[in-house]
């Protein structure tokens, strides 16, 4: 038996009962997403339920005031979570006729919605294949395979969403998604994993090489002045290639330009280019650097000129193609607004 089936069967046995469970509302799921982005399910759970009683779908939150809804939320904290989520609302009511987006690519384009989310809402509720990688699947999938990458790190991102993508089931992608992170978060814990019981037991190389206390490994803090990062500005047309930034570090949930970490001369830039998203700059040219300090890490920030033919398809990766005069509807970090802008 493979991992996928192994783990669907001991899903089908074990599933967590939780109060979304089962529903294939994209707006119960988006909610439960966003609660649980910050919240821990034990925590969450009643903010999950009260908010779904007093706003049992998309219309009843675009037509809330901004008040309430963050009353609603009083307690859990990142306010601009509940922000974002009304302005979605209001947004899917008066621009997509109220109905929420059913493709990965457009539900990735709502505000306060990133990868993760995206596949969640994608997988569970119209069954498209998208892999949602959090910090229970990160664990999870570094002890399965042994990988010593950087959960935190633009690398691991990278490279442990397609391995969950290879490993995705085809005919039961939202189970899937739903039981590697009940796997992490009842049985592969942080602490202690209960290895004996777990359905991976026999093909977890980390049980195997008896590693599971040294995995997920993380990045070592940011040094100051340590950081360099390289961003491409790689236009087509009238289009510019963007990202969104995910994960807990700097400037979460901006966006920013294809950005490469390290202090790479021009063929290591190349090969990482490569290396994180599968195309190789034809030519490279350095239009500006810029130091920009924040209060833990002083930033060698350069920009490169560069052309490169863009894989056709994006919807694998973090990448989005839009409009280079409509970038300002896209939040970004002050040393990108100040380039770009
Ligand atoms: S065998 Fe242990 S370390 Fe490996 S996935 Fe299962 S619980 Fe995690």
């Amino acid at each position: 038996m493979n991992f996928t089936s192994a783990l669907l069967s001991w899903y089908d046995q074990h599933a967590r009962a939780l109060p979304w469970r089962g529903s294939r509302d994209p707006y119960i799921i988006w909610v439960s997403e966003i609660i649980f982005q910050q919240t821990r399910i034990e925590q969450g759970t009643g903010y999950f339920l009260r908010f779904t009683e007093r706003l049992p779908d998309l219309a009843s939150l675009a037509a809330a005031e901004e008040d309430e809804v963050l009353r609603l939320w009083q307690g859990l904290g990142y306010y601009s979570r509940a922000r974002n989520m009304l302005f979605t609302a209001r947004h899917i009511r008066e621009n997509l006729g109220g109905i929420f987006p059913s493709d990965f690519d457009s539900i990735k384009k709502l505000k306060g919605v990133g990868d993760y989310t995206a596949s969640c809402i994608a997988s569970i509720c119209f069954g498209q294949v998208h892999a949602a990688v959090d910090g229970n699947v990160y664990r999870v999938l570094s002890r399965l395979s042994a990988e010593k990458t950087p959960i935190d790190s633009t690398r691991g991102q990278i490279l442990f969403k397609k391995l969950a993508q290879q490993l995705i089931s085809l005919d039961r992608p939202g189970d899937f998604n739903e039981a590697i992170m009940d796997l992490g978060a009842t049985v592969c814990k942080p602490r202690n994993p209960a290895c004996s019981v777990c359905p991976a037991m026999t093909m977890c190389k980390a049980y195997e090489m008896n590693l599971q206390a040294e995995l997920p490994v993380k990045a070592p803090a940011l040094k100051k002045s340590a950081s360099v990062m390289n961003y491409l500005l790689l236009k087509k047309g009238e289009d510019i290639l963007i990202q969104k930034r995910e994960g807990k570090g700097i400037w979460n949930g901006l966006y920013e330009l294809p950005m490469v970490p390290g202090d790479l001369d021009t063929s290591a830039l190349v090969a990482e280019c490569i290396s994180l998203y599968g195309f190789e700059p034809g030519e490279m040219k350095e239009i500006n650097r810029v130091k920009h300090v924040l209060s833990h890490a002083e930033l060698d920030i350069r920009f490169y000129e560069i052309k490169a033919n863009i894989p056709v398809s994006l919807s694998e990766t973090r990448l989005l193609l839009v409009p280079a005069k409509s970038i300002d509807q896209y939040p970004f970090p002050k040393p990108l607004v100040d380039f770009l802008f």
